[in-house]
């Protein structure tokens, strides 16, 4: 028998096909924690984690039978992947088929807006924008599948305080992320820079157990890329990671689709021409909005088809519409390259 043995004798689940990073580890077991047994898998699940479930690897390690979850225990073992973006839809767009495919292979997916984007619009009151966008922001989380937090910063007017270093801190704690992707530091926005900042300010942080003591650090720091941008000074985005979504690139239409207020009205004003050629109609904008903004999303296969045909070959790097490009930051853990592509949806 084994430690995880369980009481229920039938799974109550069906078997669940495990993701490839799993697939070279040993037998595994976790127990429930307050029997304070862990074996630690060689994946690097953070037994931390686990709460009250336990589950056995199975059939060649390529399945897992859920024999007791009060929770859903496949979650544990899966990678947990944050996203930090400047406002609520940076993330949706930068990373949006990214995490469609995490959330697909069964990871964990939290999105962070450092503001509340109340600043986002030509004619709007402040407080009726932060109302509708964390609306927005819901309805897009739930296409993704992802969990979607708004920080109560105003819009335009993040900075890069101790106060906020420290919130950061904290959040990045509780969630124990495996991967942190942020803007780069030198993105157009104020904002996104101070956000950058901020990310950058708490990496290695977490881990100092005197740095904000009532929150418990982490082991180890947390592995952290860039989201894309087209800014060159001081470099260019180096692509260390390029990911083709093109399987999921209506998800992460449906999910741009859902922040109105910035497609449909602000961005249409401030950065596109043509904004009396938003149709009224719902049904038809998301059509308007593929046209509008495909040229924008197909920018990183173009830009970095050398290094799509490297990840998925010649064929199809060569034909990848919508890609999402990452460049590993200095200052969270740094991955082998096998390591790093492991924690990306590259299948
Ligand atoms: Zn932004």
């Amino acid at each position: 028998m084994a430690v995880g043995q369980s009481r229920r004798t039938q799974p109550r689940k069906p078997l669940i096909k495990l993701p490839r990073a799993l697939l070279a580890t040993e037998d595994l077991y976790i127990v429930p924690q307050e029997k304070k047994r862990f074996t630690r898998a060689r994946s690097g699940i953070d037994t931390r984690l686990v709460k009250r479930c336990w589950f056995k690897v199975i059939n060649g390690y390529h399945s897992c039978h859920i024999l007791e979850d009060e929770v859903p225990c496949i979650q544990f073992i899966m990678k947990n992947i944050l996203v930090i973006g400047a406002h609520p839809d940076d993330c949706d767009i930068f990373a949006g088929g990214c995490a469609a495919l995490w959330r697909k292979r069964g990871d964990e997916v939290t999105f962070i807006s450092m503001t509340n984007g109340n600043a986002g619009h030509h004619q709007a009151a402040p407080a009726e924008l932060e109302r509708r966008r964390r609306q927005e922001a819901a309805k897009a989380a739930e296409v993704l599948g992802v969990r979607y937090e708004i920080l109560d910063n105003d819009d335009g007017r993040l900075v890069a305080s101790l106060e906020n270093r420290e919130d950061l801190i904290r959040r990045i704690r509780e969630l124990a992320p495996d991967l942190i992707l942020t803007h780069r530091p030198n993105d157009y926005h104020p904002d996104h820079r101070y956000t950058a900042t901020l990310v950058q300010d708490a990496a290695y942080m977490v881990t100092v157990p005197l740095a904000c003591p009532g929150t418990p650090h982490l082991a180890t720091n947390p592995v952290i890329a860039y989201l894309f941008d087209e800014f060159t000074r001081p470099t260019p985005l180096r692509a260390d990671v390029v990911v083709d979504v093109d399987s999921v690139a209506e998800v992460k239409w449906k999910a741009l689709d859902c922040h109105e207020s910035q497609f449909y009205e602000w961005l249409a004003y401030n950065m596109r021409p043509g904004e009396n050629s938003v149709p009224a109609e719902p049904g038809q904008r998301l059509e308007w909005l593929k046209n509008t903004w495909g040229e924008f999303l197909e920018r990183p296969a173009r830009a970095f088809r050398k290094e799509l045909c490297t990840t998925y070959g010649e064929g199809r790097g060569g034909s990848v519409v919508f890609a999402e490009a990452f460049e590993l930051c200095e200052f969270g853990s740094q991955p082998t390259a096998e390591e790093l592509r492991a924690l990306f949806p590259v299948e």
